[in-house]
Protein backbone atom coordinates (compact mmCIF):
# COMPACT_ATOMS: atom_id res chain seq x y z
CA UNK A 1 0.00 0.00 0.00
CA UNK A 2 1.25 3.64 -0.66
CA UNK A 3 1.14 5.30 2.43
CA UNK A 4 1.64 8.63 0.73
CA UNK A 5 -1.55 8.39 -0.91
CA UNK A 6 -3.73 7.93 1.91
CA UNK A 7 -6.37 10.72 2.06
CA UNK A 8 -6.43 10.32 6.53
CA UNK A 9 -8.63 13.27 6.39
CA UNK A 10 -11.49 11.73 4.43
CA UNK A 11 -11.14 8.55 6.04
CA UNK A 12 -11.76 10.32 9.38
CA UNK A 13 -14.87 11.98 8.09
CA UNK A 14 -16.11 8.94 7.07
CA UNK A 15 -16.22 7.10 10.06
CA UNK A 16 -17.60 10.10 12.15
CA UNK A 17 -20.18 10.08 9.55
CA UNK A 18 -20.95 6.26 9.71
CA UNK A 19 -20.53 6.27 13.55
CA UNK A 20 -23.33 9.46 13.91
CA UNK A 21 -26.30 6.72 14.90
CA UNK A 22 -24.36 5.91 18.06
CA UNK A 23 -24.24 9.71 18.91
CA UNK A 24 -25.85 10.07 22.65
CA UNK A 25 -25.46 5.76 22.81
CA UNK A 26 -23.65 4.38 25.86
CA UNK A 27 -23.30 5.69 29.48
CA UNK A 28 -20.45 8.34 30.67
CA UNK A 29 -18.77 7.21 33.65
CA UNK A 30 -20.90 7.69 36.48
CA UNK A 31 -18.65 5.87 39.02
CA UNK A 32 -16.97 9.28 39.34
CA UNK A 33 -19.71 12.09 39.44
CA UNK A 34 -17.98 14.80 37.72
CA UNK A 35 -18.10 12.80 34.84
CA UNK A 36 -20.91 11.77 34.89
CA UNK A 37 -22.19 15.17 33.69
CA UNK A 38 -20.30 14.97 30.09
CA UNK A 39 -23.00 14.68 27.31
CA UNK A 40 -22.64 11.42 25.69
CA UNK A 41 -23.03 13.25 22.11
CA UNK A 42 -19.68 14.62 22.11
CA UNK A 43 -17.56 13.33 19.22
CA UNK A 44 -14.24 13.82 17.74
CA UNK A 45 -10.79 12.02 16.24
CA UNK A 46 -7.09 13.49 15.28
CA UNK A 47 -4.42 11.39 13.37
CA UNK A 48 -0.83 13.27 13.11
CA UNK A 49 1.46 11.23 10.78
CA UNK A 50 4.87 10.71 11.34
CA UNK A 51 5.82 13.35 8.65
CA UNK A 52 3.78 15.76 11.15
CA UNK A 53 0.47 15.57 9.05
CA UNK A 54 -2.79 16.63 11.21
CA UNK A 55 -6.15 15.42 10.26
CA UNK A 56 -9.01 16.23 12.53
CA UNK A 57 -13.19 15.71 12.94
CA UNK A 58 -15.89 16.68 15.18
CA UNK A 59 -14.80 17.78 18.75
CA UNK A 60 -11.17 17.09 18.46
CA UNK A 61 -10.39 20.33 20.12
CA UNK A 62 -12.74 19.63 22.96
CA UNK A 63 -10.29 18.73 26.63
CA UNK A 64 -11.42 15.80 27.95
CA UNK A 65 -10.79 13.84 30.84
CA UNK A 66 -8.00 11.38 29.89
CA UNK A 67 -8.52 9.41 33.06
CA UNK A 68 -6.83 5.68 32.11
CA UNK A 69 -4.89 6.69 29.00
CA UNK A 70 -2.63 8.93 31.94
CA UNK A 71 -1.09 5.31 32.37
CA UNK A 72 0.75 5.48 29.46
CA UNK A 73 2.32 8.33 30.28
CA UNK A 74 3.09 7.55 34.12
CA UNK A 75 4.34 4.34 33.11
CA UNK A 76 6.84 5.69 30.53
CA UNK A 77 8.19 8.32 33.02
CA UNK A 78 8.66 4.95 34.66
CA UNK A 79 10.51 3.31 32.62
CA UNK A 80 13.03 6.36 31.96
CA UNK A 81 13.51 6.62 35.56
CA UNK A 82 13.72 2.93 36.82
CA UNK A 83 13.84 1.06 33.47
CA UNK A 84 13.74 -2.70 34.04
CA UNK A 85 13.28 -2.79 37.93
CA UNK A 86 9.75 -1.38 37.36
CA UNK A 87 8.72 -5.12 36.25
CA UNK A 88 9.82 -6.39 39.79
CA UNK A 89 6.80 -4.74 41.10
CA UNK A 90 4.01 -5.09 38.00
CA UNK A 91 3.59 -8.01 35.98
CA UNK A 92 3.10 -8.02 32.17
CA UNK A 93 -0.09 -10.08 31.42
CA UNK A 94 -3.14 -9.38 30.72
CA UNK A 95 -5.81 -9.70 33.55
CA UNK A 96 -8.73 -11.01 31.81
CA UNK A 97 -10.77 -8.81 34.79
CA UNK A 98 -12.66 -5.56 34.81
CA UNK A 99 -9.70 -2.23 35.39
CA UNK A 100 -10.97 -1.99 38.85
CA UNK A 101 -11.13 -5.72 40.07
CA UNK A 102 -9.20 -6.67 43.26
CA UNK A 103 -9.88 -10.21 42.48
CA UNK A 104 -6.20 -11.36 41.24
CA UNK A 105 -4.38 -9.38 44.02
CA UNK A 106 -4.54 -11.47 46.76
CA UNK A 107 -3.25 -15.05 45.01
CA UNK A 108 -1.10 -12.76 43.10
CA UNK A 109 0.55 -11.50 45.86
CA UNK A 110 -0.34 -8.16 45.78
CA UNK A 111 1.67 -7.92 42.29
CA UNK A 112 -0.91 -6.40 39.85
CA UNK A 113 -0.82 -8.05 36.39
CA UNK A 114 0.12 -5.37 34.67
CA UNK A 115 0.64 -1.26 34.72
CA UNK A 116 -3.03 -0.50 32.79
CA UNK A 117 -5.93 -1.99 35.06
CA UNK A 118 -6.20 0.55 38.48
CA UNK A 119 -3.98 -1.56 40.73
CA UNK A 120 -0.65 -1.61 38.40
CA UNK A 121 -1.12 1.86 37.80
CA UNK A 122 -1.41 2.64 42.04
CA UNK A 123 2.48 0.70 42.14
CA UNK A 124 3.64 3.13 38.99
CA UNK A 125 1.98 6.28 40.90
CA UNK A 126 3.84 4.83 44.14
CA UNK A 127 7.20 4.67 42.02
CA UNK A 128 7.25 8.16 40.71
CA UNK A 129 6.21 9.55 44.69
CA UNK A 130 9.40 7.41 45.66
CA UNK A 131 11.40 9.03 42.12
CA UNK A 132 10.28 12.63 42.21
CA UNK A 133 9.77 15.32 45.14
CA UNK A 134 7.16 16.39 43.32
CA UNK A 135 5.76 13.81 40.70
CA UNK A 136 2.20 15.70 39.82
CA UNK A 137 4.18 18.33 37.65
CA UNK A 138 6.99 16.20 36.47
CA UNK A 139 3.92 14.15 34.72
CA UNK A 140 1.84 17.59 33.84
CA UNK A 141 5.44 19.09 32.46
CA UNK A 142 5.98 15.57 30.39
CA UNK A 143 2.65 15.66 29.23
CA UNK A 144 2.99 19.26 28.11
CA UNK A 145 6.15 18.74 26.46
CA UNK A 146 4.56 16.00 24.04
CA UNK A 147 1.40 17.51 23.33
CA UNK A 148 3.00 21.08 22.22
CA UNK A 149 0.80 22.56 24.74
CA UNK A 150 1.28 24.56 28.08
CA UNK A 151 -2.25 25.48 28.37
CA UNK A 152 -2.66 21.62 29.51
CA UNK A 153 -4.30 21.36 33.11
CA UNK A 154 -5.34 19.06 35.63
CA UNK A 155 -9.04 19.25 36.06
CA UNK A 156 -9.37 19.88 40.03
CA UNK A 157 -13.25 19.48 39.93
CA UNK A 158 -13.06 15.74 38.67
CA UNK A 159 -9.89 14.67 40.48
CA UNK A 160 -11.66 15.65 44.01
CA UNK A 161 -14.83 14.17 42.64
CA UNK A 162 -12.67 11.41 41.74
CA UNK A 163 -10.62 11.20 45.35
CA UNK A 164 -14.25 11.07 46.95
CA UNK A 165 -15.47 7.96 45.18
CA UNK A 166 -12.38 6.34 45.46
CA UNK A 167 -13.32 3.24 47.62
CA UNK A 168 -12.38 0.84 45.36
CA UNK A 169 -8.77 2.23 44.22
CA UNK A 170 -8.49 2.91 48.29
CA UNK A 171 -8.98 -0.94 48.80
CA UNK A 172 -6.29 -1.64 46.13
CA UNK A 173 -3.53 0.76 46.95
CA UNK A 174 -3.91 -0.46 51.02
CA UNK A 175 -4.13 -4.48 49.99
CA UNK A 176 -0.92 -4.06 47.70
CA UNK A 177 0.66 -2.24 50.83
CA UNK A 178 -0.27 -5.27 53.33
CA UNK A 179 1.71 -7.15 50.51
CA UNK A 180 4.68 -4.24 50.95
CA UNK A 181 4.06 -3.41 47.46
CA UNK A 182 3.34 0.16 48.12
CA UNK A 183 6.17 2.13 49.73
CA UNK A 184 4.56 5.59 50.48
CA UNK A 185 1.38 6.83 52.23
CA UNK A 186 -1.81 5.47 50.91
CA UNK A 187 -3.49 8.78 50.83
CA UNK A 188 -0.54 10.10 48.50
CA UNK A 189 -0.41 7.55 46.22
CA UNK A 190 -4.46 7.95 46.03
CA UNK A 191 -3.78 11.70 45.76
CA UNK A 192 -1.08 11.55 42.20
CA UNK A 193 -3.14 8.39 40.65
CA UNK A 194 -6.56 10.80 41.15
CA UNK A 195 -4.70 14.17 39.93
CA UNK A 196 -2.87 12.23 36.73
CA UNK A 197 -6.55 10.45 36.01
CA UNK A 198 -7.69 13.56 36.04
CA UNK A 199 -5.76 15.26 33.14
CA UNK A 200 -7.98 17.07 30.47
CA UNK A 201 -6.65 16.73 26.98
CA UNK A 202 -8.11 16.61 23.37
CA UNK A 203 -7.93 14.33 21.02
CA UNK A 204 -5.57 16.88 19.14
CA UNK A 205 -3.51 16.68 22.19
CA UNK A 206 -3.32 13.28 22.76
CA UNK A 207 -2.20 12.45 19.01
CA UNK A 208 0.39 14.30 19.38
CA UNK A 209 1.39 13.29 22.60
CA UNK A 210 1.37 9.59 21.82
CA UNK A 211 3.35 10.81 18.52
CA UNK A 212 7.10 8.80 19.79
CA UNK A 213 5.34 5.42 20.08
CA UNK A 214 5.08 5.93 16.40
CA UNK A 215 8.30 6.64 15.91
CA UNK A 216 10.67 3.96 17.32
CA UNK A 217 10.55 6.83 20.66
CA UNK A 218 11.84 9.67 18.86
CA UNK A 219 9.69 12.68 19.09
CA UNK A 220 10.44 16.18 17.52
CA UNK A 221 10.46 18.61 20.86
CA UNK A 222 12.70 16.11 22.97
CA UNK A 223 16.34 15.97 22.52
CA UNK A 224 17.23 12.52 23.68
CA UNK A 225 14.78 9.49 22.50
CA UNK A 226 11.28 9.64 24.78
CA UNK A 227 12.15 5.74 25.26
CA UNK A 228 14.74 3.69 23.60
CA UNK A 229 13.24 1.77 20.61
CA UNK A 230 13.59 -1.69 22.06
CA UNK A 231 10.86 -0.29 25.36
CA UNK A 232 9.07 1.93 22.37
CA UNK A 233 8.53 -1.44 20.81
CA UNK A 234 7.55 -3.12 24.43
CA UNK A 235 5.23 -0.39 25.61
CA UNK A 236 3.18 -0.71 22.18
CA UNK A 237 2.76 -4.41 23.10
CA UNK A 238 1.51 -4.03 26.35
CA UNK A 239 -1.30 -1.73 24.78
CA UNK A 240 -1.93 -4.30 22.51
CA UNK A 241 -2.20 -6.84 25.19
CA UNK A 242 -3.32 -5.07 28.21
CA UNK A 243 -4.70 -1.40 27.29
CA UNK A 244 -8.41 -2.12 26.87
CA UNK A 245 -8.40 -3.80 30.53
CA UNK A 246 -10.85 -7.30 29.69
CA UNK A 247 -11.25 -5.90 26.57
CA UNK A 248 -8.13 -5.92 24.57
CA UNK A 249 -8.71 -8.92 22.65
CA UNK A 250 -11.48 -8.14 21.25
CA UNK A 251 -10.46 -4.77 20.41
CA UNK A 252 -7.03 -6.39 19.08
CA UNK A 253 -9.73 -8.53 16.93
CA UNK A 254 -11.86 -5.39 15.70
CA UNK A 255 -8.93 -2.72 15.20
CA UNK A 256 -5.65 -4.31 15.35
CA UNK A 257 -3.87 -1.38 16.54
CA UNK A 258 -2.02 -1.09 20.06
CA UNK A 259 -4.04 1.56 21.82
CA UNK A 260 -5.29 2.87 25.20
CA UNK A 261 -8.78 3.55 26.47
CA UNK A 262 -9.67 5.66 29.66
CA UNK A 263 -13.18 6.15 31.20
CA UNK A 264 -13.55 9.91 29.90
CA UNK A 265 -14.25 7.86 26.19
CA UNK A 266 -10.89 8.46 25.43
CA UNK A 267 -9.23 6.08 23.21
CA UNK A 268 -5.73 6.73 21.60
CA UNK A 269 -4.37 4.15 19.25
CA UNK A 270 -0.77 3.52 17.10
CA UNK A 271 0.09 2.21 13.78
CA UNK A 272 4.13 2.03 14.94
CA UNK A 273 5.99 4.32 11.52
CA UNK A 274 3.11 5.66 10.54
CA UNK A 275 0.96 7.55 12.68
CA UNK A 276 -0.66 7.64 16.29
CA UNK A 277 -4.53 8.70 16.08
CA UNK A 278 -7.18 9.48 18.83
CA UNK A 279 -11.06 9.38 19.15
CA UNK A 280 -13.07 10.36 21.87
CA UNK A 281 -16.54 9.26 22.81
CA UNK A 282 -18.13 9.37 26.56
CA UNK A 283 -20.91 7.01 25.93
CA UNK A 284 -18.77 4.12 27.21
CA UNK A 285 -19.77 0.26 27.07
CA UNK A 286 -20.16 -2.38 29.69
CA UNK A 287 -16.63 -2.76 30.07
CA UNK A 288 -16.23 1.20 30.34
CA UNK A 289 -14.29 1.72 27.01
CA UNK A 290 -15.92 4.02 24.72
CA UNK A 291 -18.97 2.56 22.43
CA UNK A 292 -18.76 5.17 19.52
CA UNK A 293 -15.09 5.02 19.69
CA UNK A 294 -14.40 1.78 19.13
CA UNK A 295 -16.47 0.77 16.23
CA UNK A 296 -14.88 4.30 14.64
CA UNK A 297 -11.34 2.66 15.24
CA UNK A 298 -12.82 -0.33 13.79
CA UNK A 299 -14.21 1.37 10.60
CA UNK A 300 -10.87 3.56 10.43
CA UNK A 301 -8.57 0.25 10.20
CA UNK A 302 -11.44 -1.67 7.96
CA UNK A 303 -12.28 0.28 5.32
CA UNK A 304 -8.48 1.75 5.27
CA UNK A 305 -6.53 -2.30 5.94
CA UNK A 306 -4.45 0.07 7.88
CA UNK A 307 -3.26 -2.47 11.24
CA UNK A 308 0.15 -3.59 12.31
CA UNK A 309 -1.50 -7.12 11.05
N1 LIG B 1 -9.56 7.06 37.34
C1 LIG B 1 -10.30 5.94 36.89
C2 LIG B 1 -10.46 4.94 38.04
O1 LIG B 1 -9.59 4.85 38.82
C3 LIG B 1 -9.57 5.35 35.73
C4 LIG B 1 -10.27 4.14 35.18
C5 LIG B 1 -10.29 4.07 33.68
O2 LIG B 1 -10.13 5.04 32.96
N2 LIG B 1 -10.54 2.88 33.21
O3 LIG B 1 -11.42 4.26 38.18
Amino acid sequence: MNMDTIDYQGLLERVCEETRPLAGKGHAADYIPALAEISTDHFGMALIDTKGGLYSVGDADIPFSIQSISKVFTLTLALRELGNEVWSRVGREPSGHPFNSLIQLENEQGIPRNPFINAGALVVADMLLEAHPDPRDKILTFVRMLSANNSILIDERVALSEKRAAHRNAALTHFMKSFGNIGGEVEDVLNLYCNHCSIAMSCIDLARAFRFLAQKGIHQRFEEPVLTFSLTKRLNSLMMTSGLYNESGEFAYRVGLPAKSGVGGGIVAVLPGHFSMAAWGPGLNERGNSLRGIEALDRFTTISGLSIF
